[in-house]
């Protein structure tokens, strides 16, 4: 098992991010390393710059990211973790894959559609093209599992339908006149149901980085004082907490409150409204509190300390830049091969 996933370089990571995304980077690293098989985590730098953006947000962004995704567990000795603008073979295979890819496929992707907007005229070429990248980067490293969520799975098709056309036009024959496939068409891993945390002033808005107050949201740089306080100043209504899931229903601050409860500790709804049903947000929010500090206090020493640390950072990228060129060439020369274009 071979699984392949990107996630594009943000800043101001937070509770949101960890809980719905990194949290199952850990997992799947853990869950696949004990099987005997592998994943190759990159941070997709070179589609971040198929969007408007300011170079020097883009460079610390990716730093901040790798210091993130260590600080939370991904182990840069067990997976394979880089920036795609490391690895040139992804877009060396993106040409290649120009080739079989058709432009009524990539017309029809609904993210296109909806990040072009009305002026397609204006948008840049590279917002195009990014599924052919996407391919590339799963296609390039014979990955077979692929983690979707519902906005991916059209492009996931897509890579496999660019594999299965080239493997039809290209792949060449062995001595017994079988085809050897070029590319492996991956399959798709469907994360377990990703939790969605809600802001800390409105339970209705997704916690995110771009919410004009801090307040709203819990930051990977939070200390435990500042976590308390936000913790204690979390938008809430007067009456106590219910002693079933039912009782939740019309109150989204009280329900993303014992939400987080329940993941942070791996329990359920029920589990928690067990403990603290019937009791009032003076019991539940200090307790909350101080399991959020507790359970983030060590990945806080650690983002804090590896974001200050740039050449390690940048050490972390070079050694998981030089391993996933090493799995790619074999199959970019293959692709190449395939094309009969000559490379003495
Ligand atoms: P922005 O406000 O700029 O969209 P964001 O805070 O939503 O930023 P993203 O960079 O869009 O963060 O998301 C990075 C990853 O974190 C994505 O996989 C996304 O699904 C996940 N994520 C973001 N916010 C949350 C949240 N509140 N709950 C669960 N997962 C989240
Ligand atoms: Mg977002």
């Amino acid at each position: 098992m071979r699984i392949v996933s990107g996630i594009q370089p943000t800043g101001n990571l937070h509770l949101g991010n960890y809980l719905g995304a990194i949290r199952n980077w850990v997992k799947m690293q853990d869950d696949a390393t004990a099987t005997g098989g592998e994943c190759l985590y990159f941070l997709a730098d070179l589609h971040a710059i198929s969007m408007p953006h300011v170079p020097a947000e883009l460079a610390s962004n990716t730093r901040e990211m790798v210091a993130a995704l260590v600080a939370c567990g991904v182990d840069p000795d067990r997976s394979i973790l880089f920036n795609q603008a490391q690895v040139p073979q992804h877009t060396e295979l993106q040409w290649l894959l120009n080739g079989t890819a058709r432009m009524g496929w990539l017309n029809r992707m609904t993210q296109w559609k909806d990040k072009a907007g009305k002026n397609r005229e204006g948008a840049s070429v590279a917002l195009f093209t990014y599924p052919v990248l996407q391919a590339a980067d799963v296609l390039l490293y014979q990955a077979t599992h692929v983690p979707v969520g519902e906005d991916q799975k059209q492009h996931l098709e897509l890579a496999r339908d660019i594999a299965q056309k080239f493997n039809n036009d290209f792949a060449p024959k062995d001595g017994n006149g079988e085809e050897a496939p070029v590319f492996t068409l991956p399959d798709p891993i469907i994360p377990p149901e990703a939790a969605r945390i809600m802001s800390l002033r409105d339970g209705t808005a997704k916690m995110s980085k771009s919410d004009p107050s801090d307040m709203a949201r819990i930051n990977l740089t939070d200390d435990a004082d500042t976590i308390m306080k936000k913790i204690k100043k979390a938008k809430t209504d007067p009456e106590p907490l219910p002693s079933d899931k039912a009782g939740l229903a019309g109150r989204p601050e009280a329900a993303n409150l014992v939400g987080i409860y329940a993941v942070m500790t791996g329990g359920t709804v029920e589990s928690v409204l067990a403990e603290f049903g019937e009791e009032g947000f003076g019991k539940f929010k200090p307790a909350l509190g101080e399991l959020l500090v507790s359970k983030l206090a060590p990945i806080n020493d650690r983002f804090v300390e590896l974001r200050r640390d740039r050449a390690t950072l940048d050490a972390f990228l070079r050694q998981g830049a030089e391993k996933a060129r090493a799995l790619a060439v074999p199959t970019l020369n293959a692709a190449y091969d395939a094309l009969g274009l000559v490379r003495g």
